[in-house]
């Protein structure tokens, strides 16, 4: 396991002193050491992804499809290895440490077919004889900062994504999962990646930052995670003059109208907001249910957030783990009990012990309360009354953020206005809030971010577009 910066496709040898304990967030207790590298280590790993990115960016799309499938299946292979850290590192139940390795896969395989399909446009020209073509070429080296709710996942998508359009990479990942993002590292080595193409960069944001913004040769900046920090490193890259991807923070709503079957919306709502005890970007944290079902949709709602089993996340049978941190559980008691004060009623939940939040819901829940306002990242689910379609439409868009959303409703008509008029990069009719592929334009609108991760949608952001002509014979001049 690599446990030091990755740079050039070689860890770096410091003395153990250097290196800081790994907290298990269940536990709470260390399990293993990792370096964090400093900023010099940083500038080595831009110097390396800059050094390999003439040679990268001439393979042919066949060698980086063929490096993307063998990650894949080196991936596949360390399932069990991985899926230990990604439950003693990032918290993770047993049951989305499983998923999370899955969807990783899938999605190398999926990307790997995103090399061969780049493509650029022939036009017509206003010159005789002349062709006019536009193409698309790598960016050169570009940056990557992710967050520790879905590490392996958020972590090898900017990797493989940028890798597939032929630029060199450098990941930080988060602090909280340095070992993960490590691990990217080693499953991209064993699949032959050369030196240099992919460099894994673990530390704090407020030290590597400033090394990533300031220096010219980083072209592009991919960032998820806070919308704070988010929009800070826009503006970063502004001043410099660099490219920037963001996918932030959100509240998404999962709205509920009177004509739902209402065991699949309880079942729906349960998975939006519990899996992975609500630490993901997409989670439907505002549910909006019609008036006439409120009473019900909530009754049976308790009735089964009270089944979800808390604990242990290496049981099979849990569904609410640990949250990344202990701080994350006094943020959350202080929104709730602010939006009580408000008027909100606690149905069950609202308590913690170490680092595992009960699953908690709260009903009647308003504009203006923090429960609906903030992302809380955790297990909260806030229950909301609208009086009729409209109502619901105008409560999902009275937010800041606009990531995902979702209607249960089997009335065409209506899911489709809701499809058009919610303000959401992404919404989801009779599903969940929290659904991602790997070749879909997944991304936010409003202060949930901007740019587009996946697909095609990723190739033309991680790719330059250059304009050639070729004039055929001579063309005449005016003088
Ligand atoms: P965070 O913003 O605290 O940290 C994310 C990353 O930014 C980390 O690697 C961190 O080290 C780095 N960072 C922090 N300060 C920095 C600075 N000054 N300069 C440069 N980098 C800095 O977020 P988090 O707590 O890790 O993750 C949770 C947040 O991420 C939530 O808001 C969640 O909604 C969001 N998220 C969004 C998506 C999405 O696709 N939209 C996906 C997952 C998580």
């Amino acid at each position: 396991m690599y446990t030091t910066p990755y740079i050039n496709g070689t860890p770096i040898e410091e003395p153990p002193s250097y290196f800081s304990d790994v907290i298990n967030p269940a536990t709470l207790r260390p399990f293993a050491k990792v370096l964090m590298a400093r900023p010099d280590h940083m500038r080595k790993a831009i110097d390396a992804a800059y050094a390999a990115k003439d040679s990268w960016g001439h393979t042919l799309a066949a060698e980086r499809e063929l490096i993307l499938q063998r990650a894949a299946n080196a991936l596949e292979s360390s399932r069990q290895e991985v899926v230990d850290l990604l439950i003693d590192e990032a918290g993770s139940t047993f049951g989305k440490a499983q998923f999370e390795v899955s969807f990783t896969v899938n999605m190398l395989r999926a990307v790997s077919g995103e090399a061969r399909r780049i493509q650029g446009s022939v036009m017509p020209a206003d010159v005789p004889g002349m062709i006019s073509i536009a193409l698309r070429r790598p960016l050169g080296v570009v940056a990557g900062i992710a967050p520790f709710n879905f590490p392996l996942v958020l972590g090898t998508k900017k990797v493989c994504l940028a890798l597939a359009a032929g630029n060199t990479f450098i990941l930080k990942p988060s602090e909280e999962t340095s070992l993960l993002g490590l691990k990217i590292a080693e499953v991209f080595q064993k699949a032959g990646l050369p030196a240099g193409v992919l460099n894994v960069v673990p530390g704090d944001g407020p030290t590597h930052g400033p090394v990533l913004f300031t220096d010219q040769r980083v072209r592009l900046i991919s960032f998820t995670g806070s919308t704070a920090v988010g929009k800070m490193i826009a503006l970063e890259c502004a001043k410099h003059g660099k490219k920037v991807i963001l996918e932030l923070g959100g509240k998404s709503p999962l709205i509920v109208m009177k004509d739902a079957d209402l065991d699949y919306a309880v079942s729906t709502a349960c998975f939006g907001i519990f899996i992975h005890q609500g630490q993901i970007c997409m989670a439907g944290s505002r549910i909006i249910v019609e008036a006439p079902i409120y009473g019900a949709f909530l009754e049976r709602f308790v009735a089964k957030a009270k089944t979800l089993k808390v604990g242990d996340p290496r049981d099979p049978r849990t569904v609410i783990g640990p949250l990344i941190r202990t701080s994350q559980c006094g943020l959350i008691d202080g929104k709730i009990k602010e939006s009580v004060a408000l008027g909100a009623r606690v149905l069950i939940g609202g308590t913690h012990e170490g680092n595992f939040y009960q699953p908690t819901v709260i009903a009647d829940v308003k504009p203006g309360m923090p429960a609906f306002r903030d992302e809380l990242f955790g297990p909260v689910a806030a229950v909301v009354k609208a009086d009729d379609p409209d109502h619901a439409l105008k409560l999902a868009n009275d937010t800041a953020y606009g990531l995902s959303s979702a209607v249960l409703t089997n009335d065409l008509q209506l899911a489709m206005k809701f499809a058009m008029e919610l303000e959401a990069g992404m919404v989801h009719i009779n599903g969940p809030t929290v659904h991602d592929e790997a070749t879909v334009p997944f991304g936010g609108v409003k202060d949930s971010g901007s740019g587009r991760e996946g697909g095609h949608w990723s190739m033309d952001e991680l790719t330059e577009t250059k304009w050639i002509t070729i004039q055929m014979g001579q063309r005449p001049y005016p003088f």
